[in-house]
């Protein structure tokens, strides 16, 4: 069968690498638009200690977190090198004892394999992991926590793709839509035909679905995030350090930390601005007073993709048959991304998903962005 994806973001990779792994003949299409929320990802993955409810977003979420080893393992096989994942830990950071008290409690009754080992440090433990961190703040550790390059990831899995037959392309794809079916997309000039078209195109997928008078319920959410670098210190281990506020630190190889991020109602804006800039790095430094000394490398831009009630949004198309979306991803979709495009996947290869889709069925109409439960870290 042959399948289009368009979007090459986290959510389109997988979808690419799961088809092509099941024998599709699969072209995939990207626009490599600026702000594209993979190439700007922190990469966090530690659904476990979450403020998000919901049973269906929970599940889906917790999923992906423990789908990561079995992905790497398959890339792996396939000769990929740079797949960007450590298993590193995190630490749940905060200076009041009862709200670790109330972290402790939830995480461990979530407690499942995936999430190793919860165990409570004191603050001179936590500041031996990460020593840029504030004197007095307790930790509850979860060693099952993990980082994940989002640029790299999707890279390996679409380098994946190609090594199982699959083709890329560059530009900006219409669908070509008659009759209530899918007939593969418009690239310029020319026509790609396929039996099945799955969308991931993030943030930008309302455009494509317009034409046809579907309006699907997406918006970008503006995250800024900034790369320090602390020069001539090993980072390489440094867990993932989730404070008791929507902001977040972790460390790559090369010394650097990431500290982010805003999350912002501001449209396709793609700008650093005085604002955002003074948020991130003030959240970062309240809690590492030990940045302060660190190099500014840069600050990265994403559109997170975002739908009214924060649920992803995984499915069908009514009215026009052969076309699977993907997207909703919010803040938690390099968690998710690698699960959830193995779903579209089974989706659009007609096969029954491991995982239930129902409860992610695409939202149509205005998007009313966070009218929902609150965003997940
Ligand atoms: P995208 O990555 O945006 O990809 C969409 C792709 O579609 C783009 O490449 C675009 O060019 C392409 N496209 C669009 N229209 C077309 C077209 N017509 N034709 C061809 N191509 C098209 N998640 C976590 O789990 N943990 C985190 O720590 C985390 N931190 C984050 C921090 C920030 C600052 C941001 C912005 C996001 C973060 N996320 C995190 C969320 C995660 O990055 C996103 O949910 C995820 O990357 C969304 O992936 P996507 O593939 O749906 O979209």
């Amino acid at each position: 069968m042959r399948v289009i994806v368009v979007g090459a973001g986290i959510l389109g990779a997988s979808a690419a690498y799961h088809l092509a792994r099941a024998g599709a003949a699969v072209t995939i299409v990207d626009a490599a638009h600026e702000g594209r929320a993979t190439a700007a990802g922190a990469g966090i993955i530690c659904p476990w200690a979450t403020g998000v409810e919901d049973p269906g977003f929970y599940a889906l979420y917790a999923a992906g977190a423990r789908y990561y080893p079995e992905l790497v393992a398959g890339l792996e096989e396939l000769g990929e090198r740079e797949i960007g994942y450590a298993r590193v830990g995190a630490l749940c950071v905060g200076a009041d004892e009862g709200a670790l008290d109330a972290i402790e409690a939830v995480v461990r009754r979530r407690a499942e394999a995936a999430a190793g080992e919860i165990s409570r440090l004191g603050a001179s433990e936590a500041r031996a992991l990460f020593p840029p961190l504030r004197p007095g703040l307790g930790a509850v550790s979860v060693s099952g926590g993990a980082r994940v390059d989002g640029r790299k990831m999707s890279a390996s899995m679409l380098g994946a793709a190609e090594r199982l037959g699959a083709l890329r392309r560059e530009g900006t794809a219409a669908l070509e839509v008659a009759g209530g079916v899918v007939h593969g997309v418009r690239l310029g000039e020319e026509r790609l035909a396929a039996e099945r078209v799955v969308v991931t195109a993030g943030a930008w997928a309302p455009a494509l679905l317009k034409p046809f008078g579907r309006h699907l319920a997406i918006a970008p959410q503006r995250g800024q995030i900034v790369h320090l670098r602390l020069p001539g210190r090993d980072t390489g281990t440094w867990p993932v350090v989730l404070p008791m506020s929507p902001h977040y630190l972790l460390a790559f190889a090369d010394s650097r930390v990431v500290v982010g991020a805003t999350r912002e109602e501001a449209g396709f804006d793609y700008r650093v601005t005085a604002q955002g800039l003074a948020e991130v790095l003030g959240e970062a430094l309240r809690v590492a007073p030990g940045l302060a000394d660190a190099t500014l490398l840069e600050t990265r831009i994403g559109f997170r993709p975002v739908g009214p009630d924060h649920l992803p949004m995984l499915g069908g198309v009514p009215g026009v048959a052969g076309l699977v979306i993907g997207n909703g991803l919010g803040a938690a979709g390099l968690t998710i991304g690698p699960v959830a495009g193995r779903m579209l996947a089974e989706l659009a290869l007609g096969k029954a998903p491991e995982i239930d889709p129902a409860p992610f069925a695409p939202s149509w109409g205005e998007p009313g962005m966070g009218a929902g439960h609150p965003a997940p870290r």
